[in-house]
């Protein structure tokens, strides 16, 4: 029998009644802060760097306890063992719960017509390329999606790689010559500060979001000849979205190039579902669209899309990309079919959008300021780490699966949980959410008015 090495253990902490019930809600907060820390030494207890030690290689894996210690805690978050997934829930240790951790904002990952085109692609070309895009590992079907992704972006081409990450990470570390610039926004992707630690160019990062010291930055090294202003168009974990037009802009008066990733603006944003670009109507402004598909197109892969001769050069120059096996056949027959669906259905994204919009009014009526736009990512800002790995777990056991976001993905005090949400969740299981967040908010002094 299969065991489930990461299956939860209970928790071993309860709020005594009398702080749940009887204390207001701001000293209710820091009440069970304080127990939740004395009971669980969280300091020690969550994902913290290792400790330096002194000895071999290894030596240091063998002394970081911080998982194993979270996971005795019951606050454990990571790696949960999905067994069986829709659009909207998932099986977890046998039981069905409702995810709100997933991308799969259109509930493309298991639509019947992506899965049946992966399966014949299956059957034609077999589980992989066993090769490189560059040498022996090309398909027709590759080739496909890139002229189909050119279409739709109204670009003259685009190159697809296997991951997201690679594609950011192999055209920012070969466009980044030794006398470049970058200019990086601070809540950038990882696999963007990847392309810039890799690149033999400097990279200054600005404030998130902020303008005025983008400008600073771009006035201050103006003597650069080869600039490049990088932007998530969507941010993952706060959901706010990059000012483009200003970007644009700027990216004109100093004569940089601007670099767009649009992982979560993808078939979400703009009235064609062509992105943050395509919402702000500067889609022509934008110079490099980076795109992935392990988002709105349920699968896996990345692309990057521009003027002919800029993808020529990538796709002759990224070391992520000539180096690794090309994306396996399935999947790209997958987001063939996907992005066709994700062009001919915009009632998806509607729906999505309506989703958004009742989930956001829901937690602005409990008084839980979260981001005020269409973005179906939803920020639960909770601050303190230990309360909010302890609200994911107490949530996971009303049925929900929520994401969380602790340091160093966010600042240490800046912990939140995070939900997204698809196309494909009911009233019914947005209700639900909501009614846990509102339980949970209550009882543990969470959200105050
Ligand atoms: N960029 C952003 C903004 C992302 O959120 C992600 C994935 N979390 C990536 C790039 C990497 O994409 P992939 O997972 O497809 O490799």
């Amino acid at each position: 029998m299969r065991t489930n090495l990461l299956m939860l253990k209970p928790i071993p902490f309860k709020i005594p009644a009398k702080i749940r019930d009887e204390l207001p809600s701001d000293q209710k907060r820091e009440k069970i802060i304080s127990l939740l820390k004395r009971k669980f030494n969280f300091e020690q207890a969550h994902l913290t760097s290792a400790p330096e030690v002194e000895g071999d290689i290894l030596s240091k894996c063998f002394s970081y306890s911080a998982p194993e210690q979270a996971r005795d805690l019951g606050i454990y978050p990571y790696f949960r063992e999905i067994q069986q997934a829709t659009g909207s829930h998932v099986v977890v240790d046998g039981r069905q719960i409702i995810t709100v951790a997933s991308n799969n904002y259109l509930g493309l990952a298991q639509n019947p017509s992506v899965v049946a085109a992966g399966k014949a692609a299956l059957d034609r070309y077999g589980i992989g390329c066993t090769g490189s895009r560059f040498l022996n590992g090309t398909l027709d079907l590759h080739r496909e999606l890139e002229k189909m992704l050119s279409n739709f972006l109204r670009r003259e081409d685009a190159v697809v790689m296997s991951t997201g990450f690679q594609a950011n990470q192999g055209t920012i570390a070969c466009l980044l010559g030794r006398k470049d610039m970058a200019f990086s926004d601070r809540e950038n992707h990882a696999s963007i500060y990847e392309g810039c630690a890799v690149a033999p160019g400097k990279t200054m990062r600005y404030r998130h979001n902020d303008m005025e010291h983008l400008e600073y930055l771009l006035q201050k090294y103006s003597s650069v000849k080869g600039k490049l202003i990088i932007t998530d168009s969507v941010f993952s974990m706060s959901g706010d979205i990059a000012n483009l037009p200003a970007m644009v802009k700027l990216a004109k008066d100093y004569g940089a190039t601007l670099l767009v990733d649009e992982a979560h603006g993808l078939g979400i944003m703009g009235d064609r579902g062509a992105g943050v670009a395509n919402y702000y109507n500067v889609e022509d402004e934008i110079d490099i669209y980076m795109g992935t598909f392990s988002k709105s197109l349920g699968s896996i892969g990345g692309f990057i899309s521009a003027k002919a001769g800029v993808v020529d050069y990538i796709r002759h120059k990224a070391a992520a990309f000539i180096f690794t096996a090309a994306l396996p056949p399935a999947s790209v027959a997958g987001v063939l079919t996907a992005l066709d669906i994700l062009i001919q259905e915009p009632e998806r994204r509607n729906r999505l959008q309506e989703n958004t919009e009742y989930v956001k009014r829901g937690f602005f009526d409990m008084g839980v300021q979260v981001n005020n736009n269409k973005v179906p990512i939803i920020p639960v800002r909770i601050g303190d780490e230990a309360l909010t790995l302890y609200l994911n777990r107490l949530l996971f056991d009303d049925g929900i699966f929520t994401g969380v976001a602790v340091s160093p993905v966010v600042p240490t005090h800046n912990a939140m949980v995070r939900a997204s949400l698809t196309s494909e969740h009911t009233r019914e299981d947005l209700d639900t959410v909501l009614g846990a967040f509102r339980k949970y908010g209550d009882q543990l002094g969470i959200f105050q008015q």
